[in-house]
């Protein structure tokens, strides 16, 4: 009878497409699925709270997915290795497998791990469930990492299509005596206070979920993707991102999914467009594997002496969503009820960060990751540092975002700062957007009082803009 097999559960939170769990029922011996809590070992990045909230039902929900095959989820605290090394001498296991991370700390402890549990006399072993190519994989044709996008997006393209995802198990072999779990209520990720309620309304957590909502995105969205993907407004984009950063679904999966769509008949340029930007995900994980220090400093060096201002005031006002611009205080309060922001509107209140009030990107990052539901250092760094004008393949600097005309053009009929700016819900679509310009008149008759019901403008943008490209002028290459 073959041994037991220890199964590391970590960004792959799923039964299908699981590489790893393959593996580990093709040795033929029972299969102990763990995931290991050990924030401690994440760097400067352990999840944040929003992330927390997710893991949680995502968690439960695996463990409900695993024991309807007749398997078990089994929960234990860190240090990772004297967890893994516990629970193998507890089980005899002979095998350990898990599904690659790509963060430089994961990295680095997953090294370790590896490297002592084969001193052990294990087999230690990684697969690839998160990428549709793994960074290593592809180069220039000077044989150098890509720092642009489209021709890394090529060269994927090129590369053909992803392997079909393998459906997942119909039973797992199980151990004789299941070693102890941990109650999930014991990794105290759920939150004490009740902060939650909006989390809990807008989304379902698990394997299920995710494929429940890809199904809402084949049936319904795919089609008017490339149209209404930057309407803030419309439920227009796929919302995968929490489900994908936890690995409830994987990229191949989706992939098929609407490779599979369009030969049915879905809008062929719809699906390429949202192939693309699952090509945007590959992309931030090449660069952050290839230049592991960006969390913390700009891609771009120059940018390391960039003029910040010191202004907590304005870092509040932003974070609580009262910049006295509609289009930004309503992505802030979106993203505090949600734990989710729109693309478009992520890269509005980025911009709002980093070039009107002249904070820097990492405290935007930081404010971020504690917030979103779907925070994935990859993404969530080349998302900053695109912003700022600092990262690979960036928005030139001087391009600065005006709130006021982003959000006439991507929220025309005002419905999404109505929705989450309740208090300037009155004003009709032509003043929404720049409250200010109104005349008295029609602030009174929409119950506004600038100053009191809703916040006065933090700085006049046409004047911040100035300020930013004369702190631009600083870092800018000489000549
Ligand atoms: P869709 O439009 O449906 O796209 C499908 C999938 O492609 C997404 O789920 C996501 O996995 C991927 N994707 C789409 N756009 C990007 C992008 N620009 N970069 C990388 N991957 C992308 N995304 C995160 O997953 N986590 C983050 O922490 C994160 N932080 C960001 C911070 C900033 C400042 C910016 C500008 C963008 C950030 N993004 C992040 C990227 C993007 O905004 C989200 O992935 C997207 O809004 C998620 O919504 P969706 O699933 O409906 O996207």
């Amino acid at each position: 009878m073959p041994g037991t097999t220890l199964v590391w559960l970590r960004h792959d939170l799923r039964l299908a497409d699981n590489p790893a769990l393959v593996a580990a029922g093709r040795r033929g011996g029972p299969v102990v699925p763990v995931v290991v809590w050990a924030p401690e070992e994440e760097g400067d990045w352990a999840p944040g709270g929003a992330s927390r909230w997710w893991l949680h039902r995502s968690l439960a929900a695996l463990a409900a997915d695993l024991e309807a095959r007749g398997s078990r989820l089994v929960l234990r605290r860190g240090p990772t290795l004297a967890a893994l090394r516990e629970l193998a001498a507890e089980t005899g296991a002979e095998a350990v497998l898990w599904n690659r991370r790509y963060e430089p700390a994961a990295i680095a402890r997953d090294a370790a791990v590896k490297e002592a549990l084969r001193a052990d006399g294990l087999v230690a072993g990684s697969a690839n469930a998160a990428l549709l190519v793994e960074p290593w994989t592809i180069a220039t044709r000077a044989g150098a990492p890509f720092q642009v996008f489209t021709p890394f997006w090529k060269a994927v393209l090129a590369a053909g299509a992803p392997p079909e995802p393998e459906p997942a198990p119909a039973t797992l072999p199980r151990p004789d005596a299941w070693p102890v779990s941990l109650p999930l209520d014991a990794l105290a990720l759920d939150p004490t206070i009740d902060w939650d309620a909006g989390l809990r309304a807008t989304w379902t957590p698990g394997e299920a979920g995710a494929h429940v909502r890809l199904a809402r995105v084949l049936d319904g969205i795919l089609d008017g993707y490339r149209a209404r993907r930057d309407r803030p407004d419309v439920d227009g984009t796929t919302r995968l991102s929490p489900h994908l950063h936890h690995g409830e679904i994987g990229p191949r999966q989706v992939w098929h999914a609407v490779a599979d769509a369009v030969a049915a008949g879905a809008s062929a340029s719809s699906a390429e467009k949202l192939l693309a930007e699952l090509g945007w995900r590959e992309f931030s994980y090449h660069l952050l594997y290839h230049v592991p220090r960006t969390p913390l400093e700009p891609l771009r060096e120059r940018f390391a002496a960039f003029p910040w201002a010191d202004d907590p005031a304005g870092l509040v006002a932003w974070q609580r969503g009262r910049t006295g611009y509609p289009i930004v205080d309503a992505g802030m309060r979106q993203l505090w009820q949600t734990g989710w922001l729109h693309n478009r509107v992520r890269m509005i209140v980025a911009s709002f960060l980093v070039k009107d009030l002249l904070l820097p990107w990492q405290e935007g990052a930081r404010w971020f990751w504690d917030t979103l539901v779907d925070a994935d250092l990859a993404a969530n760094t080349q998302g900053w540092q695109w912003t700022a004008g600092c990262g690979a393949d960036a928005a030139p600097y001087f391009r600065v975002f005006n709130p006021v005309l982003q959000g006439r053009k991507f929220d025309p009929d005002g419905a999404y700062v109505r929705r989450y700016v309740p208090e300037l819900a009155g004003l009709d679509a032509s003043r929404i957007h720049a409250p200010w310009e109104a005349p008295a008149a029609d602030l009174r008759a929409a119950g506004v009082e600038l100053g009191a019901t809703y916040p006065g403008r933090v700085v006049d943008h046409g004047e911040a803009r100035t300020r930013a490209l004369a702190a631009l002028a600083e870092v800018s290459e000489p000549g």
